[in-house]
């Protein structure tokens, strides 16, 4: 039986990593001509190792089932990137940001992880800048910060509500560079269906090319999985439609742990979800919460007034309108951390003061801040008695500049203009904490088989502080991995190519295409997103943001129950050897049909509340969150062995030297 080693290196928390780099076996450069690593995703994670492993020397094969690498998920990146800069003299350091993301985190992350990432955070905004990524600029020139949840500084790089879009461009031009000189091979629309073991090691894939329906088969001496998180378990989630967890899944199944996959993130400000028929739900940045001010009506006659369409926000006076964070949470206010901001959305919704026709809303309201810029805008111009008009005109300015294109993508989608009348927001599925278990060089429990990037669960504990994806994925591409894989590698420099006409190519080979032979013929009678929107409901009403054992034990029977349905009843149109977008969606869908299940059954191990995994059994006297450290303060890693309902625990047990272990306050 595989037993876990995180495999942190001894010494103090600040040595480990430098001592870790001093000492790492290296590959010669000569070596490194004859070694292949298949990188599957090139979103930040993939496209970053990508790039920086060939840049080293390493043939890569790069895997993304998009036309491009420029469309991967990653491009949906809107608020920033932290990294310890202290550009602002704010009182930032590296072990303020290791503090704020364990503490974040609600204390179940693994503390050597952390604090590398914060150490190497300073290096990705360099690498970035020289990329020539256009992160914003203060007045004088020098890069500008902003602050995002759960933290009293402001040390996240932006590039308006763009930054994700910005550094994949400048991943993408480090990832073009290789490709143009051979050292990467780039596979777009190929999807990756299974990884192939030899001799316990991971020694390739089998990937679809999607355009032609090809099975092809890929060797390497490594491989690495950076192919996003799993929140479109949920259907309706801010994802990309295509972000899926089969290679992840595959991999699984294949003896890579899975850890913590009941750790799932609601993100408190996104768009409400507007009826049955929508596929899709768009956030509003955390961003905005630096200027936003969130609120319902005080009175329960002024919410109901609000739902019928009779009243308007703005005719409700100040004194009737409850900022309920700023009242609960006085230190940190409106940037409480994701979890925290998305339960008290939640209980004011339950409470009946939810303020659109669903009763599912809180307000996002700018007057304030636009009030508050205007008057300063006023007196730097040199207006005396600025009327309220002009006053208006030049708070928008500002914030137009700040926000722009959200506030635009606002307006577009709900057709109200977000200037004059507050948006309406509401929680929803964003980001998944849970993934691959990786040990501290970011390898799984397959040997030679890596993952990085959102795919894998490392760093980010019960809940991840906005800003902080970006920062892992760059961290572990750019800077991490190009380390540890190395370590592994100095081992194969003699191995030479490794062949594809062998008996495990051909097993996992035939495998996938009866697979997808029996989603062709099967002939059913419903679709996939049928099913797929039947396994988000049941997530949602009782896997979501609140749970509870009854919940929990009656959603992993009712997945089941739809999972054995998919496989009597789906239909998939079309033909294998062709584009084929339903195909696509079943093997994703029948994947997520068992990732669900474990999912709800960690939850249910899981007997305390903790960041973004709220037990309705277990809560404090004032509504917050009860971990249970003597129990629980381990990572739980599955071990599948054949069904989710028999996957085996396996404990990480979270050691918190450097950080006291203590009650998670914003108070
Ligand atoms: C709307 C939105 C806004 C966000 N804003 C921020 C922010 O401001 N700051 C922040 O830090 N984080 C933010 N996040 C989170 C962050 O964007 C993601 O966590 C991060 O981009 C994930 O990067 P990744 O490289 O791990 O995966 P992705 O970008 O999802 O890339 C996955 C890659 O894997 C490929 N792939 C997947 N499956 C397969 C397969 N089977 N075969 C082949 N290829 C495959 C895809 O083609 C793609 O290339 C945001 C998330 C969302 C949803």
């Amino acid at each position: 039986m595989t037993t876990l080693n995180s495999k942190v290196p001894q010494g103090p928390i600040k040595d480990k990593w430098t001592v870790y780099k001093e000492n790492v076996d290296l590959v010669n450069p000569a070596n490194k001509r004859n070694i292949d690593i298949i990188v599957v995703g090139t979103g930040l994670a993939g496209g970053s190792a990508a790039a920086s492993l060939a840049e080293l020397g390493y043939n890569v094969k790069a895997f993304a089932y998009q036309d491009s690498p420029r469309r991967a998920h990653s491009i949906a990146a809107q608020g920033g990137i932290n990294a310890a800069k202290n550009y602002q003299n704010d009182g930032d350091s590296n072990y303020r940001l290791f503090y704020d993301t364990v503490k974040g985190g609600d204390y179940r992350s693994r503390e050597a992880n952390v604090f590398r990432l914060a150490e190497v955070s300073g290096a990705i905004i360099d690498q970035c800048v020289a990329q020539g990524v256009p992160f914003a600029r203060d007045y004088g020139g020098l890069l500008d910060n902003r602050s995002f949840g759960g933290v009293l500084v402001s040390r996240t790089f932006y590039a308006k509500g763009q930054t994700g879009q910005q550094l994949l461009l400048g991943c993408y031009s480090a990832m073009n560079r290789q490709i143009a000189r051979g050292k990467i091979e780039m596979f777009n629309r190929h999807e990756m269906l299974d990884v192939v073991k030899v001799d316990g090691k991971a020694r390739g894939i089998i990937a679809r090319d999607l355009i032609t329906g090809e099975i092809e088969r890929h060797s390497a001496h490594a491989v690495v999985i950076a192919t996003g998180g799993y929140g479109n378990v949920y259907f309706l989630s801010t994802n990309a439609m295509g972000s899926n967890a089969t290679a992840a899944w595959k991999i699984h199944k294949k003896g890579a742990f899975f850890a913590n996959p009941c750790m799932t993130q609601i993100h408190p400000t996104c768009i409400p979800r507007s009826g049955d028929y929508q596929s899709k739900l768009t956030l509003m940045s955390e961003s905005l919460r630096n200027d936003g001010r969130i609120w319902v009506p005080a009175k329960m006659e002024d919410a109901k007034a609000i739902q019928e369409g009779k009243l308007k926000p703005t005719a409700i006076a100040e004194e009737d309108r409850d900022y309920y964070l700023e009242r609960r949470y006085p230190a940190y206010g409106n940037l409480v951390p994701r979890d925290v901001a998305s339960r008290a959305a939640k209980e004011r919704c339950d409470a009946g003061f939810g303020v659109n026709a669903t009763g599912e809303a809180v307000y996002l309201d700018f007057a304030s801040a636009i009030n508050r810029y205007g008057s300063e805008q006023a007196k730097i111009k040199g207006i005396e008695n600025a009327s309220k008009e002009v006053v208006t005109e030049l708070g928008e300015a500002v914030i137009e500049a700040k926000y722009g294109n959200l506030f635009q993508m606002y307006e577009k989608i709900v057709d109200d203009n977000p200037y004059k009348t507050p948006m309406m927001i509401y929680p929803a599925t964003h980001y998944t904490m849970g993934g691959v278990w990786v040990d501290y060089n970011l390898m799984t429990t397959v040997d030679g088989l890596y993952c990085i990037g959102e795919a894998n669960f490392s760093d980010h504990g019960a809940n991840r502080l906005g800003a902080s994806a970006l920062m892992q994925g760059l961290a572990d591409g750019y800077f991490v991995l190009p380390y540890t894989i190395g370590a592994y590698l100095a081992d194969d420099i003699r191995t030479g190519k490794i062949p594809t006409d062998t008996k495990e190519f051909d097993e996992a080979e035939k495998e996938i295409k009866d697979k997808l032979e029996f989603f062709i013929n099967n002939n059913g009678s419903h679709s996939v997103d049928y099913f797929h929107k039947k396994l988000g409901n049941i997530m949602w009403e009782k896997v979501g943001m609140a749970r509870n054992e009854k919940h929990l034990k009656e959603a992993i029977k009712e997945i089941q129950e739809v999972r054995e349905d998919f496989w009597k009843n789906v239909k998939v149109p079309g033909d294998l050897n062709e584009m084929n977008v339903e195909l696509e969606k079943a093997g994703r869908v029948a994947d997520f049909l068992e990732l669900g299940e474990l999912f709800a059954k960690d939850a249910l191990n899981r007997n305390e509340s903790c960041g973004g995994h709220f037990r309705e059994e277990y809560v404090t006297e004032d509504g917050e969150a009860l971990r249970d450290d003597e129990n629980y303060a381990y990572v739980a890693a599955w071990e599948y062995t054949g069904k989710p309902s028999e996957a085996i625990l396996h404990k990480e047990q979270l050691e918190f030297k450097d950080i006291e272990l203590k009650t998670r306050s914003y108070k």
